[in-house]
């Protein structure tokens, strides 16, 4: 009897609700809490109206723990004939419909998903991985039903790719807030159109910057809805970084190449110590790359041109900052580095939007710390077959969503 007041209490089951009997099954490891329904008339789930009883179901519901035993609530669940929803099943208070966890067990798994990826949540817990990848299914569709829709005034808009190399989701964020606020498929024009339609033309007049790569179809997109867009669009440091960075690799791979025919290795091995952050290296590193460097290798020079564009986020007014741009672009331009050239033109036709990120202050930190973390979520998930599952993942770790099952809202 006193088992049978001790699991009410534990479980939180309140009256017409109420616990049967406590089954303890050790060799299974198992402790079953038989649960019944005491109600003469239970309440339709649709209107709440006291129905006569129709028949009852059985049904389970994993729990916590007690100790180390799986805890597993066995009810006969009634259902009601309503006079006018018909024959329904009642709703229960310790569960959401559809799930086969209770809603404290169901916001343990979403604790251990935040820590960890969903095979290793799976394992531990001892469930399959489809219940653990459902619970985060239904954690984020309950998330993204209780927000609040907002255009952010700050928008950083990033494209991110999955699996094969080719796909891409879109990815909206809000830089004040720090949490990514709309995920659409691919990354043309369309998918940002989808985002700015949602909101009134007075709305999007009040969004004081988009910070993106220098990106056709956002920029057009961003043009066509966000009022003032000439002034507003920002092309962050991150990605300027990235493009250079990525030229002075191509410069490398083929001088690389050239270089081996004639027996001389010197760039073997040495991708990382060009792509390096310079601030971010310690003093034997640095110390370590300056033959290289210091050297007249054309990567050396592809790498001095990129070096000295990232010094140019420094200034503060407009004017300085084009001057210092514009005479980048002439050393650049001659650098007969055809990548170096590429990306400078690109620079070039872009660099208003270049100078409104430094004159802004738009920070990168943002993009980048984004980017980082669905970078990890991948990592951890080895990759995603699915867009869905990738959105998921997304928006439960990056949304800043209300995730729990309700009443455990915190
Ligand atoms: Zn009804």
């Amino acid at each position: 009897m006193r088992d049978k007041e001790l699991y009410r209490r534990i479980l939180g089951i309140e009256e017409p609700w109420g616990v049967a009997d406590v089954e303890l099954q050790l060799e299974r490891g198992e402790v079953l809490v038989h649960v019944v329904n005491r109600e003469q008339r239970p309440p339709c789930p649709e209107c709440g109206h006291p129905s006569p009883g129709y028949d009852s179901r059985a049904r389970s519901w994993r729990h916590l723990d007690t100790c180390q035993y799986r805890t597993i609530l066995m009810v006969m669940v009634p259902r009601v004939r309503c006079p006018e929803h018909g024959v329904r099943q009642v709703r229960v208070p310790w569960a959401e419909p559809g799930s086969p966890f209770t809603a404290l067990y169901e916001a343990l798994i979403i604790d251990w998903l935040q820590e960890a990826s969903t095979a290793a949540v799976a394992r531990l817990l001892g469930l399959s991985w489809k219940q653990v990848d459902g619970v985060m299914g239904r954690a984020v569709q309950r998330g993204l039903a209780r927000r609040k829709r907002e255009l952010p005034a700050h928008i950083g808009v990033d494209e991110t790719s999955f699996q094969k190399r080719h796909e891409y989701v879109t990815a909206v964020c809000d830089q004040d807030k720090d949490i990514v606020v709309h995920i659409a498929d691919g990354r043309e024009r369309e998918s940002l159109d989808g985002f700015y339609r949602e909101f009134t033309e007075e709305k999007r007049e009040a969004v004081e910057s988009v910070a993106m790569d220098m990106w056709g179809p956002y920029i057009a997109s961003t043009e066509e809805f966000i009022p003032g867009a000439e002034k507003k669009i920002a092309f962050d440091k991150f990605h300027v970084a990235q493009h250079l960075g990525d030229a002075v690799d191509k410069v490398r791979r083929e001088e690389h190449k050239a270089l081996k025919e004639q027996g001389d290795e010197r760039l073997k091995g040495s991708k990382y110590l060009w792509l390096q952050n310079p601030d971010h290296v310690s003093d034997e590193r640095w110390a370590a790359f300056e033959p290289l460097r210091e050297s007249s290798l054309k990567t050396a020079r592809g790498w001095a041109i990129k070096e000295v564009a990232m010094q140019l986020w420094a200034y503060r007014r407009r004017g300085w900052a084009r001057r210092a741009w514009n005479r980048w672009y002439q050393w650049a331009i001659r650098s007969q580095l055809e990548p170096i050239k590429e990306v400078a033109r690109m620079i070039k036709r872009h660099l208003e939007g270049i100078l409104t990120a430094i004159v802004r202050r738009v920070t990168n930190a943002r993009a980048e710390g984004i980017n980082a973390k669905i970078q990890w979520i991948k990592y951890t998930a080895r990759g995603f077959r699915n867009r869905d599952r990738f959105r998921n993942a997304i928006y439960f770790h990056l949304g800043g969503l209300d995730l729990y099952p309700a009443g455990l809202s915190r």
